[in-house]
């Protein structure tokens, strides 16, 4: 394990110098050193060494990735809200706004404890929390990675546990990040780091091989220095051609993953050249393709087509003399600095343009396509659940695998098996949703087609048309499962809205029909008070109900104004002023008024034989005008769609109304005689009068017709019955 020599504040400030001049950022700079060093005078690394040089080292690592002065200055400061108690106010007091919320969000990520890759909750916690603390501002992140840069080279000093955890999490979460970023240098030490502590054999091994054969490797490497060196000099192009050699866990995760044999790998030379333009970079493969044969189909051109982590460069691999197989990556300087530093080359601090955050924040999201999904679909999905979310992150970003195309060359990455149908949503949700066929390298494929790498991809999509159910069995990323489900999930909701509203709609013009003013009865709180007596739990299942039909919106009004049923005066006044003619009275025949309307055949239903005073309802006959029962007749039981709202008159003292009563009693000598005279006490005419004797069980059942002015008398008579002896019941006929 070679050691990386610590830095000091002045290796710091020195790095700082070759690309920040202005002597105001420089003193930013500064003074978070001192604030730092005052800050956490006194503390120590379990290494015995004082805390500070933690923090300078972070702050050196920051330099060399040549990011701005606030951020080498929240690289000082990134540990002082967590270890010494600053808060993030005095920070922004002391420093600027910038700064502290930098340092704050340096803090928040990471606090979790890792245990783990199998531990759900770390993983879908922390990566959540880095990747949004990303999405919002990228320099959090290359804080966070120099922080953990330096923390796994100085990891011998901690118990063998904690190396154990911080490099599985190095391994699984951190280098990742990095290598989606573009910062190849770190992490490449990340991955090395990592590897030396979680198999220090294997990378003994490893280390062993590849150095035994180095000599060997050093010599053929430099021969085929020299003659392209001297062939591109003869063509007068500027270049810089160097040898370079893989990092160990590159090696390992080669042979390990892709099942090479070590030597495969290692025989493997490895040759780069830099050069100044891009067209020069053409020039140099034409050359060398030119003098040495070059192996067919491993000529890979990232230039035209960027990776995803705006890594550009060109590869070809020839066969030099003697046999041997190189490799050779031609470049730009720009290209390289972007291979080693990625996003923090493309986004490297210059100084005297004004520096905005948000914009180059914008600028990454651009380049870094996958970035921009991602982090668009983080933000986008607040239902995720963190588990929904890590599985996302997980599948769609870390384990891509296929890289395809779309027609103007943007590269997707998509996970091994995956569908037109995921690179659709993967373009846009609203693509996703609106596709309706996909034409792959020309030709028009089915949707569960399996894309890939090198495919080219256009989706047909179609205005108006939502996802297929089907999709879910055979997509293979988790952002087009959860897309497509919450497709559903909407329309499902959207389509229970409807129906509540439609409930609500039905219940209110039932409130009205009966006279009740709607404004009194719809009240979330009223409606709640009844819920149990209907078996729903809530409001919505309540109105849902009423609209799928379960729930008969007359028995809900019943329950919603305890019965009460008063004469919808107002409205029918509305009407009359509405008309301007004056109120007149006019005695109808049965007494019974339908608010609202003025001409209307109204009967007296015969199966109930409403009375004066009883709760009743109105139901339109077709044809027959209407016919009013009383409310509790069994004929009009769900018929809401046919019943109407009427009301009694004032009282006619002319006016008697029929009604029928069956009584039921012990069969005895003058029943019916006794029964009539109760009757004729109350003064009630009787009009009609039967009697049936169950011989077997000696009861009497007498029906008679009477005429009563009101619901009161009726109650009389009934009463009157009732007390004749060996009488069981009197009751209001309803058939
Ligand atoms: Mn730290």
């Amino acid at each position: 394990m070679s050691e990386v020599k610590s830095a000091t504040d002045e290796d710091v400030m020195n790095n700082a110098k070759q690309y920040i001049t202005k002597s105001e950022s420089l003193a930013i700079i500064a003074h978070a050193r001192d604030y730092a060093a005052a800050h956490h005078a006194g503390q120590k690394r379990k290494s015995g060494e004082p805390y500070m040089v933690h923090l300078t080292n972070v702050a050196y690592i920051l330099t060399t990735l040549h990011v701005g002065p606030r951020t080498i200055a929240a690289g000082y400061l990134h540990d002082v809200i967590e270890d010494t108690g600053v808060t993030k106010e005095e920070l922004a007091a002391e420093f600027d706004p910038e700064i502290a919320e930098l340092v704050e969000a340096v803090t928040k990520v990471g606090t979790l404890k890792y245990k783990g890759k199998n531990d759900p909750e770390y993983q879908a916690e922390n990566h959540r929390k880095i990747f949004i603390a990303m999405a919002h501002d990228v320099r959090v992140i290359l804080i966070k990675l120099a922080d953990r840069l330096h923390n796994m080279r100085t990891l011998k000093y901690q118990p063998a546990e904690a190396q154990q955890r911080i490099s599985a999490e190095t391994l699984d979460v951190y280098a990742p990040i990095a290598h989606r970023l573009g910062i190849s240098s770190i992490k490449n030490e990340l991955e090395d780091l990592a590897f030396y502590y979680l198999d220090r054999e294997e990378y003994y091994r490893i280390a062993h091989l590849v150095e035994t054969k180095k000599t060997e490797r050093d010599a053929s490497i430099q021969k085929m220095i020299s003659e392209i060196s001297e062939m591109l000099t003869e063509h007068n192009i500027q270049f810089r051609i160097f040898g370079r050699s893989k990092h160990l866990y590159s090696i390992y995760h080669k042979m390990v993953v892709r099942h090479k044999r070590f030597d495969e790998i290692l025989d493997l030379l490895a040759i780069r050249i830099v050069t100044k333009s891009e067209l020069n970079c053409y020039e140099i493969l034409g050359y060398i393709h030119a003098k040495y044969k070059p192996i067919p189909g491993r000529l890979k051109d990232y230039i035209a087509v960027p990776k995803q982590n705006m890594y550009q460069s060109l590869h070809t691999t020839i066969i030099g003399d003697e046999g041997k197989i190189f490799e050779v990556q031609i470049r730009t300087e720009e290209m390289d600095e972007i291979a080693e530093r990625g996003v923090a080359a493309h986004w490297r601090y210059k100084e005297g343009t004004k520096y905005d955050p948000r914009t180059e924040q914008k600028e990454i999201e651009d380049k870094l396509s996958w970035f921009r999904d991602f982090a668009r679909n983080s933000v986008e999905d607040e239902n995720q659940t963190a588990s929904e979310y890590m599985a996302t992150l997980q599948k769609d970003v870390f384990d891509a695998e296929v890289f395809v195309m779309t027609p103007k060359g943007r590269v997707i990455d998509l996970p091994q098996g995956a569908t037109p149908i995921d690179f659709a949503y993967r373009i846009h949700t609203d693509v996703g949703h609106t596709t309706v066929g996909a034409i792959v390298n020309d030709a028009m494929v089915p949707l569960n087609t399996e894309l890939h790498t090198g495919d080219v991809v256009q989706i047909k999509t179609l205005k108006g048309t939502g996802p297929s159910e089907d999709w879910l069995k055979f997509v293979k990323t988790n952002q087009a499962r959860n897309k497509i489900r919450a497709y559903f999930a909407k329309k499902e909701t959207e389509k229970r809205q409807q129906l509540t509203e439609q409930g609500e709609k039905i219940l209110s013009d039932e409130l009205k029909k009966r006279g009740f003013d709607p404004k009194e009865y719809m009240q979330k709180k009223k409606i709640e008070d009844i819920l149990s007596q209907f078996s729903v739990t809530t409001y919505t299942d309540f109105m849902y109900n009423i609209a799928t039909k379960i729930i008969i919106p007359v028995n809900a009004v019943e329950k919603l104004t305890n019965q009460k049923r008063p004469i919808n005066q107002e409205e029918t006044v509305e009407k009359l002023l509405a008309k301007e003619a004056p109120k007149k009275k006019v005695m109808t025949k049965t007494g019974i008024v339908i608010p609202g309307i003025e001409t209307m055949k109204i009967t007296l239903a015969q199966c109930c034989h409403p009375v004066y005073g009883d709760e009743i309802i109105g139901y339109v006959t077709k044809g027959a005008g209407v016919k009013v029962h009383r409310a509790d007749c069994p004929n009009v039981k769900g018929q809401d769609a046919r019943l109407i709202n009427v009301a009694w008159e004032d009282e006619d003292a002319e006016r008697m109304y029929d009604s029928e009563l069956i009584i039921i009693a012990h069969d005895r000598s003058f029943l019916l005689t006794d029964c009539v005279t109760a009757v004729s006490q109350t003064r009630a005419p009787m009009i009609k009068v039967t009697a049936d004797v169950n011989r077997e069980k000696l009861l009497s059942t007498i029906r008679m017709t009477i005429q009563v002015k009101d619901v009161d008398q009726l109650t009389n008579v009934m009463a009157n019955i009732r007390k004749v002896e060996s009488v069981i019941s009197c009751e209001r006929a309803a058939h």
